[in-house]
């Protein structure tokens, strides 16, 4: 444990027989010390790509993880990744152990590219749920692949609006992470050299995630001036094959509390449908562009894996 995290436990103690005659203040201390609660939420559902680990033995390390923590989290499928036998028999597997499954579109388009049209799009939808529907884990939820909601008033407008006629609410990110760049280099990495020392490639991922939590955390408080049940963004691929446990024992040891995917979309942030131009990233993030307050800090796109992949150059990663 840090001493920051201990400081800062030791100070919510000390502070929680107070909350209550502080809580009319414009930001409590309650708002700014209580503990995080947090949800996982994995993107893609890409199983071809295995390497290191087979594609059962992945599909398994993370589902036992998930197991041994009574954690269920939310799984956004591209739908083309279940059009095989071996797909679905994969997902399966997440069918029978609770976990909530979502569409993340039949063909994981970008609804930024300018050449990409509203009615495309919706269609691609669709032959997601189509794929998804048979199995009973299956919830209206949908992420946008990349998190990119529209570039134009008319694409962000047309799809919410074909998403709401469809009964789907929006599964958003609240952490939006890079853990995409980080496997990407694990895997070139492994890929050479299979008896390569993976360790440093796990203490930067977790360092990687705790920082990128803190921050969005901090700007949720600051944004919606009360905590919020996250939903933090991983993908399903090596690195979460071989660390997810360390993940989230790492955010155990530092005081956040693991909640159920599907407990955490309860929250009221996530019918927010902020007004920006582009739409999308996390949604602490377009909410805090949308008012105003804090755009002069917000870079765009909120994650840019090319920092990210700057930084382990630098570490020989
Ligand atoms: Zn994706």
């Amino acid at each position: 444990m840090t001493r920051e995290n201990m400081d800062r436990r030791a100070f919510t103690k000390l502070v929680g027989l107070t909350v209550a005659t502080l809580a009319t203040q414009p930001l409590s201390i309650a708002t700014q010390t209580s503990s995080p609660q947090i949800s996982l939420t994995m993107d893609d559902f890409t199983w071809q790509n295995a390497v290191y680990q087979s594609a059962t033995d992945r599909n398994k390390a993370i589902l036992d993880v998930l197991n041994t923590h009574s954690i269920k989290a939310a799984l956004f499928v591209i739908g083309r990744n279940v059009e095989s036998e071996q797909g679905k028999s994969l997902l399966a597997d997440w069918n029978k152990a609770g976990h909530l499954i979502g569409n993340h579109t039949y063909s994981h388009r970008n609804l930024n590219a300018p050449e990409m049209a509203v009615q495309t799009y919706n269609d691609d939808i669709l032959r997601a749920e189509l794929l998804l529907q048979p199995f009973t884990g299956f919830r209206k939820f949908f992420r946008f692949p990349m998190l990119k909601e529209g570039d134009t008033v008319a694409k962000r407008d047309r799809v919410r609006d074909f998403l709401a006629q469809h009964g789907y609410r929006v599964g958003h990110v609240t952490i939006d992470t890079s853990d995409w760049v980080i496997t990407s280099r694990l895997t070139e990495r492994v890929t050479k050299d299979p008896g390569a020392d993976v360790k440093p490639f796990r203490d930067f991922y977790l360092q990687h995630m705790w920082d990128r939590a803190q921050y969005y955390d901090s700007l949720g408080r600051s944004v919606l001036r009360r905590p919020v049940k996250h939903t933090i963004l991983v993908h399903y691929n090596l690195l979460n094959g071989l660390f997810l446990n360390d993940l989230i024992q790492m955010f155990k040891t530092k005081g956040w509390q693991w909640i159920d995917a599907n407990q955490a979309f309860t929250d009221p942030v996530f019918s927010l449908k902020p007004k920006i131009l582009p739409a999308g990233e996390s949604i602490l993030w377009a909410e805090a562009k949308a008012k105003g307050t804090l755009s002069a800090s917000l870079k765009y796109p909120a994650e840019d894996g090319e920092i990210v992949a700057d930084e382990m150059k630098k570490l020989g990663l």
